[in-house]
């Protein structure tokens, strides 16, 4: 039974026409067209509708007999919809979080060459499996193949979607059907998809693990090969280490029994360090042609770690062993877009001209601290100037409490990659005695480009290794476009609308 108020608030609801030539509604049909807006604010109606028919405990319902007109619910239920469709969600952020490969941010941000290329190549046509020589069909692995063994000294090479892909096509050709052992130590589990155990049984070949969590002899392997056993595989643990008593076999001691035993030896490196860094904790991470030299018959990589590329993955090593995975029909399923190649070749071609340091991801590692310093000092005046920490340009006091300081920073390079180890660095803090941290960072996060900072210590802080340019003033823009807008991180950390807190 519908009472007469529920009813009389139905009624109320305006017609889909006047909805529709409204000015806020109109607005987005140049981004959606006329038809999805309609069927958005159809949407948002329905909602609506459901909740005041619902009952009195409804947020429609009780917020409509709080007098707000009706007409202002379904606009800015309907608003709101319009707004979060009209725009995409894959969008630019701010990683002011000191992480240089931020795995949910977008991993490695291109060089300007890369970008050019995908520019050059994305929106004509190309060579991607032609060979204007011979005016015959050429392969798409040719355009990357010369770079990749003239950089990492590999007989052979061969590009795949990702590093997952080079792993999963390596294991297919080489050992579907027979023994792969590896130690339990480096059983690995990256992101939250990627299974060492896993990838394995999905490529058909039978795991064997050796050895202990902490403690792997080379014993262990050769007690563990039988005549049905193709490959031992060495997996970088990327995202981990164990401290302590911990024992592991050399890459050498496996390159010798591999050959001694007629196996072959492969290794997923995960990052794929091209060139050692210049960091003072460089010599613990082989670069992938150390990794080759020592024997390693196989190596597996990503291109948009380390590397500082696109997302890509390399099967570099034998010959023999990469023309088989050549021929096999994974490779179909896993192979590479032309615009992956064309920003990937063009990585490439700074490592074999030595201007790495045109890579964002190298340059953000090897910053001088004293940059740094400069950097974090600027990007705390641009704050400041902005009205930010101080009285405010409109006389409202709003930013009055907002400490923006200079501080010390604990920066990481992320991917996977010296997972404990620590860059030093700088970054500006801003705290507040009226307002938390995590709301700060949510107004940051809520921009019209997301600014993403660290909290430590109850400050919010933001990492200046990580900003690429132009970045300051997004940072600046964020903040100060958060006292319009008026959001504010609501108790389960969401960021809840229409609360007003100023910063
Ligand atoms: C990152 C990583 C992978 C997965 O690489 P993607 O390029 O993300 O597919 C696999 N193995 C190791 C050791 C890694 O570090």
């Amino acid at each position: 039974m519908i009472s007469s108020d529920t009813a009389s608030l139905l009624r109320s609801i305006p017609a889909m026409d006047d909805l529709l030539s409204a000015p806020w509604a109109a607005e987005f049909s140049g981004a959606l067209g006329r038809d999805t807006v309609k069927k958005i604010i159809e949407d948002a109606l329905g909602e609506i509708r459901r909740e005041i028919s619902g009952g009195a405990n409804t947020g429609a319902n009780s917020t409509a007999q709080a007098n707000a007109p009706i007409e202002d619910l379904v606009k800015n239920r309907a608003e709101s919809l319009l707004r979060s469709k009209s725009s995409s969600t894959l969008k630019q952020v701010v990683n002011a979080t000191g992480v240089v490969i931020h795995t949910n941010l977008g991993r490695a941000p291109l060089s300007g060459a890369a970008l050019a290329a995908v520019n050059g190549i994305a929106g004509a046509y190309s060579t991607l499996e032609y060979d204007p020589e011979s005016g015959g069909r050429g392969g798409r692995n040719a355009h990357t193949e010369w770079s990749l063994c003239r950089i990492t000294g590999a007989e052979a090479a061969l590009v795949v979607n990702n590093n997952a892909a080079a792993v999963l096509l390596a294991l297919s050709a080489m050992a579907a059907g027979k023994e792969v052992i590896v130690s339990a130590g480096e059983l690995v589990e990256i992101g939250d998809s990627f299974r060492i155990p896993e990838i394995l049984s999905f490529s058909g070949a039978k795991m064997v693990a050796v050895g202990c969590t902490n403690s792997t002899r080379i014993k262990d392997y050769g007690d563990a090969i039988t005549e049905n056993t193709a490959v031992l595989l060495k997996v970088h643990p990327s995202n981990y280490r164990v401290e302590g008593f911990v024992k592991s076999v050399t890459r050498r001691e496996l390159s010798d029994l591999a050959a001694l035993r007629g196996l072959v030896l492969m290794e997923d490196l995960g990052s794929g360090l091209l060139n050692p860094l210049n960091v003072p904790f460089a010599n613990r991470e082989h670069s992938v042609g150390g990794c080759l030299r020592e024997g390693s018959g196989i190596v597996t990589f990503s291109g948009d770690k380390l590397l500082g590329g696109p997302q890509i993955g390399v099967i570099a090593g034998s010959k023999k062993l990469i023309d088989k995975m050549k021929k096999h029909q994974l490779l179909r399923a896993l192979r590479v877009d032309k615009m992956t190649l064309a920003a990937f070749e063009a990585t490439l071609r700074l490592y074999l001209s030595g201007r790495n340091n045109e890579i964002p991801v190298l340059r953000m590692i090897e910053t001088d601290k004293s940059v740094l310093l400069e950097r974090a000092r600027r990007l705390c005046r641009i704050l400041k100037r902005a009205g930010l920490g101080g009285r405010h340009a409109s006389g409202r006091t709003a930013y009055a409490d907002l400490d923006i300081s200079v501080v010390q920073t604990e920066d990481a390079i992320g991917g996977g990659s010296f997972p404990t180890d620590v860059l030093h660095g700088y970054g500006v803090a801003i705290s507040s005695r009226s307002v938390p941290p995590s709301a700060i960072a949510a107004r940051l996060r809520s921009a019209a480009v997301p600014v993403i900072p660290a909290i430590h210590d109850g400050r919010v802080i933001l990492h200046v290794r990580t900003l690429l340019s132009g970045d300051e003033k997004l940072i600046a823009a964020a903040l100060e476009q958060a006292d319009d807008t008026g959001t504010k991180l609501d108790e389960a950390g969401r960021v809840a609308s229409d609360v007003r807190v100023y910063l």
